[in-house]
């Protein structure tokens, strides 16, 4: 491997390729700048990548236009192959990625072996349906003519991924992108490059033909964006972040009508009913509120419980919390690492801290003990108003809040009071009534007696400023293809 540095791990040392993967070669950023990549547990740098300018991008999208021209013809048997030895290569190197997602981000090593997993998945997924799409042939109502309907390759896509989930949102975009015959362009979070230039190593070592992936981390996005997003070769981009970049990708997109799927922030309420399980809820909102430390745009952003069974459900919910250990994300051990940077440790205290100022009371018990490294305790809020700043803004991170409703129609009521309308979460063990619930929730997806929705057979996605479009399911392919539409006289 060119430009590479090796990285010590506890399970050993990793190769990391530090250049930018443009047409199928490691390479020197043009004015050779490097950016560093910190290890959340400790605050210390440990790997520096290449950091793309405009013009590198550029020479990207030259790179990825030359090359979409042959990967859109070839056979989905071909791309299917492919992908599956993507996935062949993500468990080969499983090891190796949870270590690093684990320490660009601090996401503790359980949770990173996970994400690998899930992600391999992602691409198992895509080779058996890959395989599977069909056109149409059909005779309009009033006859005359024949109507064939097939699907092209979009063009050269732009995939932006943000850094809570460094592996499986690349897996996502970069997987779909490719099984509909698109060359991409993947630009990871400046905070958590390491883990898309180790995928990147995988999809060579794969057999993805030189152009048709590239990857190339930046310090300056905003740039990136602007110079790629201009030009007209590019036909799409798909982003996973925050509502107020996405807002903007839109705009940028609008010149050129490319074609955008947005996957954005959320507030999810997770809401337990009179008659839920109540031991199982409490279990289930420590892991729908705690994953990644909270730092999950599917995360139970506002816990909203019948009054009757509030105190039941707060006793035995924050008595899990109070069990959970907090450490280095390396540990094995650990429920908890830090958060990813330290400005998301100050945006986290600074919502708790107005919302406790406000009158909400901290009744949870874990501190952290560690004197380095972005650290934040897992906590409980109750008392907190449902006009409280914390109510209304994502917290990402791990914190959660529990509020009462008079009954049903109540929670409902407060969890559709968003702007935001990504998953909802419904805990009863009276179906109808959950299932009345779900339809009446303004959201793309809603988990019933569940703690976890993503899944790569599954269509992922929000409505309102949560975003626009759905990943994996029967038409995450489709997010990357135009339809074409045939007529045929006869
Ligand atoms: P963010 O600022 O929106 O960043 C996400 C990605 O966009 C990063 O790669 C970032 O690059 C890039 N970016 C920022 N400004 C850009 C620009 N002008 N042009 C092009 N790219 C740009 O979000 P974040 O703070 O990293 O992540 C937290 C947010 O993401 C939360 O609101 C969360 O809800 C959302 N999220 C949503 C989902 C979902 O599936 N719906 C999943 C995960 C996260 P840099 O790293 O260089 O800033
Ligand atoms: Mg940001």
């Amino acid at each position: 491997m060119r430009k590479s540095q090796i990285v010590e791990t506890p399970r050993g040392p990793v190769e990391i390729p530090t250049g930018l993967l443009i047409g199928g070669e490691w390479v020197d950023a043009e004015n050779r700048k490097q950016f560093e990549v910190f290890n959340p547990s400790t605050g210390l740098a440990f790997v520096s990548i290449a950091d793309a300018s405009p013009k590198d991008a550029v020479r990207a999208l030259d790179a990825a236009d030359s090359a979409q021209e042959s990967w859109g013809k070839t056979s989905s048997r071909h791309r299917s192959t492919i992908l599956r030895r993507i996935a062949d290569g993500l468990r080969e190197h499983a090891s190796s990625l949870s270590w690093i997602i684990s320490a660009e981000l601090g996401k503790p090593v359980r949770e990173a072996e996970g994400e690998v997993e899930g992600s391999a998945q992602i691409f198992d997924f895509l080779a058996d349906q890959v395989t599977q799409q069909r056109g149409s042939y059909s005779t309009p109502p009033n006859g005359g003519f024949r109507i064939i309907t097939t699907h092209e390759p979009i063009g050269p896509s732009y995939l932006v991924t943000p850094w809570n989930f460094p592996l499986l949102m690349s897996a996502r975009k970069v997987g779909a992108a490719l099984a509909a015959g698109c060359s991409v362009i993947l630009k990871p979070a400046a905070q958590t490059p390491t883990t898309s230039q180790l995928f990147g190593h995988i999809m060579m070592e794969a057999g993805v033909p030189e152009g048709v992936a590239n990857v190339i981390p930046t310090s300056s996005a905003s740039e990136q964006s602007s110079k790629l997003m201009a030009d007209p070769r590019l036909r799409k981009v798909s982003f996973t972040g925050s509502t107020q970049v996405g807002s903007h990708l839109l705009k940028l997109a609008a010149p050129n009508v490319i074609a955008t799927s947005m996957e954005l922030g959320g507030n999810g309420p997770f809401i337990v009913l009179e008659g839920a399980d109540i031991k199982k809820a409490a279990e289930d909102a420590v892991i729908a509120k705690y994953r990644n430390a909270g730092q999950v745009c599917v995360a139970a952003n506002r816990i909203i419980v019948e009054k009757s069974i509030e105190e039941e459900f707060t006793a035995r919910f924050v008595a899990a919390v109070n069990e959970l250990k907090v450490g280095p994300a390396h540990d094995p051990s650990v429920d908890i690492g830090p958060l990813a940077s330290e400005s998301q440790v100050c945006d986290v205290r600074e919502l708790v801290e107005q919302a406790v100022a406000e009158g909400a009371e901290l009744i949870s018990e874990v501190t952290v003990s560690e004197d380095s490294g972005y650290f934040y305790p897992p906590q409980v809020l109750a008392g907190a108003s449902r006009e409280f700043r914390i109510a209304s803004e994502e917290i990402f991170g791990p914190v959660a809040v529990v509020y009462s409703a008079e009954n049903a129609e109540d929670a409902i009521q407060f969890a559709n009071a968003t702007e935001y309308g990504l998953v909802g979460y419904i805990y009863s063990e009276d179906v109808g009534m959950a299932l009345k619930c779900a339809e009446e929730l303004k959201t793309g997806i809603v988990a019933i007696n569940r703690p976890v929705v993503a899944e790569p057979s599954a269509p992922f996605g929000g409505i309102k400023a949560s975003g626009l479009g759905k990943e994996g399911g029967e038409g995450g392919i489709r997010e990357f293809q135009n339809e074409k539409y045939i007529a045929l006289a006869l």
